[in-house]
């Protein structure tokens, strides 16, 4: 038995038994601890390989028009927005590709970042973009809130912190991270107070802003792993930037005023044929332009990193009936789920969707606030009914979304 012991030995490396610190039998052979390192990181190696490959794949599969369908079935509405965003991500991964095939050297044309700045509502659906599309691409995605960062030496989150989630989100996998989308939220949050570059720093926005550049164009960035401030004694990751695609996204309260402003006095100053000036004022976002978000408070520099510009449209009450239940992943689509679980059938009587979205409209929450008066009717049916063996079927009545509705607390927003 001491004698076979010995002969026992690692199938992939020879290495005898007493010089590993793990062998691991097989059915017809063994491996070692150094063995299954090495292998993990084979693995490994050749799957972030891929992941450059399912991205290339993608691109050849997957053509604006296609990136639009698939944006479709997410999100209702909002055409313009896919349409550009759509674009702009297609262009994105083709630079990625070029800058990975290094074609011939004559080859000198070289592709700008598309970076994107979306200018919308709250709760328009800026976020379920960003968040559809790097699931179209099935690259690494995450959100950052501007409103945390702060410039270096004061209170609050270093811009690279941004980074530090997009690399959580790639389970660290730096080469994946540096193929992803960050959606920086609420950039407008971090505008200068006044359209003067004023004489004090302004320490919450034109610092941040100045902190950004140097993200969004594209350099080498220290990245703490935990993200937050940063310290001497952390040791930090090295992320390329270049390849990454920055989608922001903001409110912009207030710009429609700059807009009409800048609409009116180019009606004036130039001479522009009547038809020309006939203007959508309902909707003036639309006519959103990198002029007005400087106006607004964003640096030039800064806009001049985010050259794809889109707007978002605000969501009237045929939209919101959409998004209850058009989706792939509707609320009501998620409520049947749900209920189908524990063998019940949920239906819903005529009225009731129309009620939740004049709810919302009334509450002026926007499709967040779908959930929420979903949540408020159905709370004591999902506390109820997984208990009672007997219930199969279950028809939410108008009167009972009503009755519901008012006694919960959410009816006292309509004071507010
Ligand atoms: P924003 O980032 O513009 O503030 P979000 O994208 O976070 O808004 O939207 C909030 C929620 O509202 C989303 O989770 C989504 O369920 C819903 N929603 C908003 N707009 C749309 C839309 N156009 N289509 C489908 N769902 C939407």
């Amino acid at each position: 038995m001491a004698k076979e012991d010995k002969e026992i030995k690692c199938s992939f490396c020879g290495r005898k038994k007493q010089e590993t610190e793990v062998l691991i039998a097989g059915i017809t052979g063994h491996i070692c601890n150094h063995c299954v390192t090495q292998a993990q990181t084979i693995v490994r190696d050749e799957a972030s390989q891929n992941s450059g490959a399912s991205i290339f794949n993608a691109l050849h599969l997957l053509k604006p028009m296609e990136i639009k369908k698939h944006l479709d079935e997410y999100v209702i509405g909002q055409d313009e927005a896919k349409k550009v965003l759509s674009v702009a991500v297609y262009n994105h991964y083709k630079r990625l590709i070029k800058s990975q095939s290094k074609t011939s050297e004559k080859d000198e044309v070289e592709i700008d970042k598309s970076n994107v700045i979306m200018v919308g509502e709250t709760g328009t659906g800026k976020t379920l973009l960003a968040r559809t599309i790097a699931k179209v691409l099935n690259v690494p995605f995450c959100i950052a809130d501007a409103t945390v960062l702060t410039e270096a030496g004061y209170v609050g989150e270093d811009v690279e912190s941004i980074l530090s989630r997009l690399l959580q989100a790639a389970d660290f996998d730096v080469t994946a991270a540096e193929r992803g989308i960050v959606f920086i939220d609420e950039i407008d949050k971090i505008a200068r107070k006044s359209d003067n570059p004023s004489i004090t720093r302004d320490v919450s926005g034109e610092g941040v802003q100045q902190g950004l550049l140097k993200l969004l164009e594209g350099s080498v960035v220290g990245v703490p792993p935990q993200g937050g401030r940063k310290h001497p004694e952390q040791k930090m990751i090295q992320v390329n930037t270049k390849n990454i695609l920055f989608i922001c996204g903001g409110a912009f309260d207030g710009i429609t005023r700059n807009i009409g402003k800048r609409l009116q006095t180019q009606a004036i100053g130039y001479n522009v044929s009547k038809e020309k000036v006939s203007i959508d004022t309902d909707n003036l976002l639309q006519y959103v332009s990198p002029q007005d978000l400087k106006s607004f408070g964003l640096i030039p520099e800064l806009i001049g990193r985010l050259p794809v510009l889109t707007y978002l449209n605000p969501l009237d009450a045929d939209t919101l009936r959409r998004i209850l239940s058009e989706p792939k992943n509707a609320l009501i689509k998620q409520y049947l789920h749900l209920f189908e679980m524990d063998g019940v059938k949920i239906t819903f009587e005529k009225g009731v969707l129309d009620f939740i979205v004049e709810k919302a409209m009334e509450f002026k929450l926007g499709a967040r606030g779908l959930r929420s008066i979903c949540e408020a009717i159905m709370m004591d049916l999902m506390f109820d009914t997984p208990s009672d063996a007997t219930v199969k079927e279950v028809n939410l009545t108008l009167r009972y979304a009503k009755d519901k509705l008012k006694k919960s607390t959410l009816n006292k927003l309509k004071v507010a």
